[in-house]
């Protein structure tokens, strides 16, 4: 890599967390410079009324909140930069980071991760084109949409069962679909779904095809039984694929940054330090457990806190070594 810039932080990453870092740290005066992805704005460009992110009584779409949080960075200085990061040089002993982005290099004291993290899909028909008419990966947000309607939950995880009691509180019927007789869930929340009268299970079954009715929205879908390969047709309005979530933490992963097994970021405790002197880690990338947009952006706070109170612990690179290589 050859190094054109120097950057006080560099945020990798456009959502909840990644926005909420670039306003913290541009209110700092360290102008962060925000890498923000072609599509910015990460997961919640993905969905439509967002009810549940305090300070909006009335809701708000999920690209509207993001286009808010958006110009509230840049309004305080944050530089956003619609490119994608090709690639990191992550310096182990506290010097410059490289990040590469599309082939510019620049260098920084401090990187804030914040690149989330993504559903895992099921890659059948239908799934893709119905996205957002009925198929989802989000029940805490879309539940509300499916009052008394037929529904089906596809996992057999904490999260389908945690989805499905949620969505039982809605729809009038959630079918888990799972492709074997044994859960992975643990056995509380398998208990409790069992006890919810309006869940059902239905295994072992996997979801074949996603089909819409006249309306172009979500209408059925096709069930194949994964030990005799029996077929069978749900007539349903919504469907939540809850089969987990993939942290989009490729970049860093052979960079020092610890990755638990499922690859997400591990982090130092209540902070969002990385393993890596001056790396820190934020958002959906670091936490499979609550995963909403009001958590991301509490931890893009506390990223930017803690890239602030290391640049001001140590000591500033000298500027004449660190001349364009
Ligand atoms: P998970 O535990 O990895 O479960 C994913 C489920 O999806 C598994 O049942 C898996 O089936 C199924 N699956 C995966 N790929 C599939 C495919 N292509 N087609 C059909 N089914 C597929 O993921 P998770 O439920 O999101 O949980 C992740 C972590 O967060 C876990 O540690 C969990 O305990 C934790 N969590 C905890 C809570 C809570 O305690 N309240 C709530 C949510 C999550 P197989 O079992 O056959 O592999």
């Amino acid at each position: 890599m050859t190094a054109s810039n120097y950057e006080n932080v560099v945020i990798v990453g456009s959502g909840p967390a990644g926005y909420t870092a670039a306003l913290y740290s541009a209110r700092a005066n360290l102008e962060p410079l925000v890498v923000e992805g072609w599509a910015w704005g990460g997961l919640l460009q993905q969905t439509t009324d967002v009810e549940n992110f305090p300070g909006f009584p009335s809701g708000i779409m999920g690209p509207e909140l993001m286009t808010q949080m958006r110009e509230q960075a840049g309004r305080f200085g944050a530089k956003l930069e619609l490119d994608e990061v090709t690639g990191l040089e992550l310096s182990r002993d506290g010097g410059l980071h490289k990040v590469d982005i599309g082939g510019e290099v620049v260098q920084t004291r401090t990187v804030i991760l914040a690149m989330g993290a993504q559903h895992k899909k099921l890659g059948v028909p239908g799934e893709e084109a119905l996205s957002g008419r009925g198929v989802s990966y989000c029940a805490t947000c879309d539940a509300a949409f499916f009052r008394d309607k037929p529904t089906i939950i596809v996992g057999g995880g904490d999260s389908a069962m945690e989805e499905a009691i949620f969505l039982a509180k809605f729809a009038s019927r959630v079918a888990i679909v799972h492709r074997r007789d044994e859960f992975r869930a643990s056995q509380i929340m398998l208990d409790r779904a069992r006890e919810t009268p309006n869940i059902e299970f239905l295994t072992p079954y996997v979801v074949s095809e996603f089909r819409s009715g006249d309306d172009g929205a979500l209408a059925v879908a096709e069930l194949k039984n994964t030990v005799d390969g029996s077929q069978r047709s749900l007539e349903i309005s919504g469907a939540f694929v809850a089969i987990g979530h993939e942290p989009q933490s490729q970049l860093v992963a052979d960079q020092g940054v610890e990755l638990d097994e499922s690859g997400y970021v591990a982090v130092d405790g209540r902070s969002t330090r990385t393993a890596v002197p001056g790396v820190f880690a934020a958002g959906d990338l670091v936490d499979h457990t609550y995963r909403q947009a009001i958590t991301a952006a509490g931890s893009g706070c506390q990223a930017a806190l803690d890239a602030e109170w290391y640049l001001r612990d140590t000591p500033a690179p000298d500027v004449d070594a660190v001349a364009v290589q």
